[in-house]
């Protein structure tokens, strides 16, 4: 019985890889079609000033969508395409769309600016600075409109090499962002040598408000070394009335999460 059970126990475990190792291959070639025949939306979530609520910026957001009409989310082929080196055209194909739309939303609303989100990978290949800067003149997007959104590991890998790129792309005018702050290994003072212009405290501390103090206390530091370094704070997944007027109260800039709104597409933001 025990053999039979041992048995049956490898034939199903084989089975789930095999099952995961095909869904990876499937998904490796379905994004290539994805990126090549238009499958992919950016979703847009609005940005809020703390001392009025007020909207003055979005967060441009990756969605992939199914035939079905359901959609893969980023956490899932996000690290996949990084994984197999199509996160450069991806990558691509996301600034160019949301420099067209930050075209669109001026004509709408002037001086709303839009965030993007950028992968390590392609922060890091040597011509980065001169696509970003050939993709704004060719959609006819300002620089002054976009912010970049890089994460901690990005900044502590080649670090010299990554301020002279933040150096070029903010005397261009783009703002840069420390995006999900809190997650890696960086230390405030880390902060310090940094040339960029908000903090992004990431979402699993504004979650820990209620009940961990300690969250609390990291939140307060964040924004008090932040400012004093004359960075702005922004709270991201602020999903309550509670949570929003803590995070005010504390000083914070701007804030973003559900309870503002979610990601939607540009036609119904
Ligand atoms: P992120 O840049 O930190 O984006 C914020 C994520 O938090 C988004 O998830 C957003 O939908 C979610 N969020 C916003 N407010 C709330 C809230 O109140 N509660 C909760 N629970 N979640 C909230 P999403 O869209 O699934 O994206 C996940 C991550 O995938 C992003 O994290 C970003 O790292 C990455 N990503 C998304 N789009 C792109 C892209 O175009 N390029 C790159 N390189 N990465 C992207
Ligand atoms: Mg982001
Ligand atoms: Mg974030
Ligand atoms: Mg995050």
């Amino acid at each position: 019985q025990a053999k039979r059970l041992g048995y049956n126990h490898v034939q199903e475990y084989d089975k789930s890889m095999a099952q995961r190792l095909l869904s990876t291959t499937a998904m490796r070639s379905s994004l290539q079609e994805a990126i090549e025949q238009d499958e992919l939306e950016l979703h847009y979530q609005p940005i809020v000033r703390c001392n009025d609520q007020r909207a003055i910026q979005v967060e441009a957001l990756l969605r992939w969508q199914q035939a079905d009409g359901s959609y893969i989310p980023p956490s899932e082929f996000i690290p996949l395409a990084e994984m197999t080196g199509q996160i450069v055209p991806l990558s691509e194909w996301v600034f160019r769309r949301a420099c067209q739309d930050a075209v669109k939303l001026q004509q709408r609303e002037s001086k709303f600016r839009m965030s993007v989100n950028v992968s390590a990978l392609h922060f890091n290949r040597a011509n980065f600075v001169d696509f970003v800067l050939h993709t704004l003149a060719e959609t006819g997007c300002h620089a002054q409109w976009l912010e970049l959104e890089l994460t901690e590991s990005i900044l502590l890998e080649g670090t010299q090499y990554a301020i002279e790129r933040l150096q070029r792309l903010r005397q261009h005018g783009l703002t840069i962002a420390l995006d999900d702050f809190g997650t890696g290994f960086s230390s405030l003072s880390y902060l310090k040598r940094l040339p960029i212009d908000t903090v992004k405290i990431d979402r699993s501390f504004i979650a820990g408000i209620r009940h961990h103090k300690s969250d609390r206390v990291l939140i307060d530091s964040v924004i008090k070394i932040a400012q004093s370094l004359d960075f702005a704070v922004l709270a991201e997944g602020i999903e309550t009335p509670q949570q929003a007027e803590f995070v005010t109260d504390l000083g914070c800039n701007y804030m973003q999460g559900y309870y503002f709104g979610r990601p939607v597409p540009l036609k119904n933001l």
